[in-house]
């Protein structure tokens, strides 16, 4: 029987499949779009799915691809309020991404390819029943016109915010849309800031953010926008005189909502991605939170253990939970209308952000995520295992690319015991300091890079 059918080949499924197959489990992807968008879409890579990309060893396209975008500026008209500089980030990858979704998903396709996972377009999920064994999915040959069932072990629907295997199962998706409507418009920019840096302009009249995109002088604007006509026109009258907007490539509209599901697993069958949570896109959250579900489930799956898999909800629905606050929140700021909280938003940003920068760009880089609620944590462990020199290598190195456990030992004789160990000597005082260890100790880190316990 088939392990896994993955159902949508958007960012999340793509990675879904790539890393099930990783991990040698068998892997079906269906995908009922014909064609694959060419829409930008998610701009941002964030630094933790760098990591993560690395050490699945993938990164190089997307860092040949992309745009590393080192600092926001957060402006009122001409003046700078603060600025987040990502280049402190704790991290081989200090800077965020900026790829278009079109990009991000044709390297997941060659990923997923190179596993032995291709996508079957056309093919789209009708329904699923639950069996003993698994789940026997049925699903509809589009262009063929002809049913066909899968049976499969696990499914996972990562078939986006409308996700038909979310409402076969009858996952409520709770939550609301926010009242605004926003824009989004790629365009040309001619203007004299410098070039491949993020600007927030918080002015009285609204917000506009503005996203360097790769390409010479493209740029992703964004902005609150109260009815659904967007002219080119309208664009260059929010930016001045001394800056030239042209050739937009693709404007939009779109109703940022909030929601989240119950749980994210029934049974046999996952949800990922969109399909389990969606929100504003402020911060550039939503497609690197879908990437990540996958990477926490793929490993989960491959030991087959239940009560393993079922920390699959428990990590990543709190840590979406969490998120959905903190984007409803900022898009609650940033669409502030009165001129009065705007001035005491703007002095409050002037003031805070400096004194709070670092914890909020690690935030922003996901590499806050931690899981201390965990079943499968223990005592000491669900925080991202930070990466530490060992020997003349780092722990990041020795684990690439492996689907096992690794122990790293501090002050303790290297074990001839499964799983892998990895000795810290005595003397790497900058390890002990980063795991905040002071006597010999046993770190257990997971395949996904976080201490799964201490002792
Ligand atoms: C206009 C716009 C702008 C955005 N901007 C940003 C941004 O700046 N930053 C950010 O982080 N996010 C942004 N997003 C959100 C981001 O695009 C999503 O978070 C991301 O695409 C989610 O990926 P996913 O794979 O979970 O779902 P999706 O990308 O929606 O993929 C789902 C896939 O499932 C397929 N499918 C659906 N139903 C079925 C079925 N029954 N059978 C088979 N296949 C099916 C679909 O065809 C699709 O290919 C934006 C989205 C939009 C629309």
């Amino acid at each position: 029987m088939l392990d896994v059918l993955v159902v949508g080949a958007g960012p999340t499924g793509l990675f879904m499949a790539a890393e099930v197959a990783r991990h040698g489990l068998s892997c079906r992807l269906i995908e009922k779009a014909l064609i694959a968008s060419e829409k930008s879409r998610a701009l941002v890579i964030q630094p933790r799915t760098l990591e993560i990309f690395q050490h699945v060893g993938m990164v190089e396209p997307f860092l040949k691809e992309g745009r590393a975008v080192k600092v926001m500026h957060l402006m009122s008209l001409d003046e700078e309020l603060a600025s987040l500089h990502f280049s402190k980030l704790d991290t081989a990858f200090p800077f965020v991404l900026s790829v278009e979704q079109s990009k991000t998903e044709q390297i997941l396709t060659q990923v997923a390819l190179s596993r032995g996972v291709a996508i079957e377009r056309g093919v789209e999920f009708l329904g699923l029943q639950e069996t003993k064994q698994g789940v026997r999915v049925r699903c509809n040959h589009t262009q063929k016109g002809i049913e066909e069932v899968i049976e499969a072990r696990f499914v996972v629907g990562c078939d986006g915010a409308h996700s038909a295997v979310r409402k076969t199962l009858q996952i409520p998706f709770e939550g609301k849309a926010f009242p605004s409507l926003f824009s989004l418009a790629d365009v040309k920019l001619e203007w004299e800031r410098p070039p491949g840096e993020f600007f927030v302009f918080l002015n009285p009249e609204g917000i506009l953010g503005a996203v360097p995109m790769t390409g010479e002088q493209r740029y992703r604007f964004v902005f609150p926008q109260q009815n659904a006509e967007l002219t080119l026109q309208e664009i260059q009258e929010k930016m001045g005189p001394h800056t030239r907007v042209s050739d937009p490539l693709w404007m939009a509209h779109f109703q940022i909502h909030t929601r989240l599901v119950k749980t994210y697993q029934s049974g046999c069958v996952f949800l990922a991605g969109d399909a389990a949570h969606v929100h504003s896109p402020i911060g550039g959250q939503g497609m690197n939170s879908g990437l990540q579900d996958a990477f926490n489930l793929g490993w989960k799956l491959a030991t087959k253990d239940p009560s393993v898999i079922k920390t699959y909800t428990i990590e990543r629905r709190s840590w979406a939970k969490k998120l959905l606050r903190a984007t409803l929140f900022a898009t609650r700021i940033i669409a502030l209308k009165n001129p009065l909280f705007i001035a005491i938003r703007n002095k409050g940003i002037h003031f805070l952000l400096p004194r709070i920068e670092k914890r909020l760009i690690s935030s922003i880089a996901q590499l806050t995520i931690h899981y201390p609620k965990s079943k499968v944590v223990k005592t000491g462990g669900g925080m991202r295992a930070p990466n530490v020199p060992v020997g003349k290598s780092d722990l990041y190195t020795l684990m690439r690319g492996s689907t096992k456990p690794h122990l790293l030992l501090f002050g303790i004789a290297s074990s001839s015991l499964s799983p892998e160990a990895v000795v810290v000597p005595m003397d790497h005082k900058e390890a002990w300091e980063r795991y905040g260890i002071k006597k010999p100790t046993a770190c257990l880190i997971r395949p996904d890079l976080y201490i799964e316990a201490v002792k």
